[in-house]
């Protein structure tokens, strides 16, 4: 199995385990690596209620250690964050980034503007939106995020969708300047299957856009952004089949921000 790199811990407050059980997780599932990349820090504090706090640093820093005993010579276990990509957060990502020896950083778009539109708290505001102008600004956010060339990995692409809220017609436009700047910045994406079982019932990204993201040579990442052990590695077969139909043969592996990768399992 690939690695898992897209994980959570309790930290953030809306995630449970103790790192033994998620290593134990791991190694049932056969991953070949396993890393940890919890919602980073994000001030002002506190920025929301979903995210460690910077005082969670160092414990976050034990929670890897206590996963890397437990892990010892049976799984590499990877550091890393999920950032959040925001208007003027560069600074800050950048002294996140000297904060720890990192092996990668992950950036994602929950937010736009105020709105972490993917927070089920704020439904009814989805409801007086205009699906297409949403779209239009989330992937105008996703491209702004690829061209900082600040992370490593760029997580669940078409997040947008979550809650089913799909614009009509062909999304190739909506695909094609991102998959543009993703390539040109040199990022990686992940299949991230957690989409699978939110409202809209299908791993992000879509079908389509990991075939055009294949074809533009950018890598891939399986993750599966568990916040349960139970939920390590979830569907990772039916992800590696759909990598394969969109025409990836092997998926990436990242130490110390350095990559490598590593072939799909038959
Ligand atoms: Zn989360
Ligand atoms: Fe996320
Ligand atoms: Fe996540
Ligand atoms: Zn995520």
């Amino acid at each position: 199995m690939p690695a898992d790199y897209h994980t959570h811990t309790p930290l953030c407050r809306h995630a449970e385990g103790e790192p033994e059980a998620f290593i134990d997780a791991a190694l049932r599932a056969g991953l070949t690596e396993y890393g940890v990349s919890d919602h980073a820090p994000q001030p002002p504090e506190p920025f929301d209620d979903w995210r460690m706090a910077k005082a969670d640093l160092p414990e976050y820093f034990e929670w890897i250690e206590r996963a890397r005993r437990h892990a010892a010579g049976r799984i590499p276990v990877r550091s890393g964050l999920e950032c959040d990509w925001l208007n003027g957060c560069e600074p800050w990502i950048s002294e996140l980034g000297s904060r720890h020896d990192w092996d990668y950083l992950i950036g994602s778009v929950h937010y736009l503007g105020d709105w972490d539109f993917d927070n089920p708290k704020w439904l009814g505001r989805w409801a007086e939106s205009d699906v297409d102008a949403v779209w239009t600004h989330y992937w105008r956010t996703y491209a702004q995020m690829a061209d900082s060339g600040l992370f490593d990995i760029l997580a669940h692409p078409d997040l947008v969708k979550k809650f089913s809220h799909v614009p009509g017609g062909d999304l190739d436009r909506f695909y094609e300047p991102v998959i543009d700047a993703i390539a040109a910045a040199g990022s990686i994406i992940e299949l991230n299957t957690a989409g699978w079982h939110k409202p809209c019932a299908e791993a992000y990204p879509a079908p389509r856009f990991l075939e055009l993201a294949c074809s533009a040579g950018i890598g891939l990442v399986i993750s599966s952004d568990s916040h349960a052990p139970s939920e390590v590695a979830r569907d990772f077969p039916s992800a590696i089949q759909i990598a394969k139909a969109a025409g990836y043969r092997e998926t990436v592996l990242i130490k110390k921000h350095q990559r490598h990768s590593e072939p799909l399992p038959e």
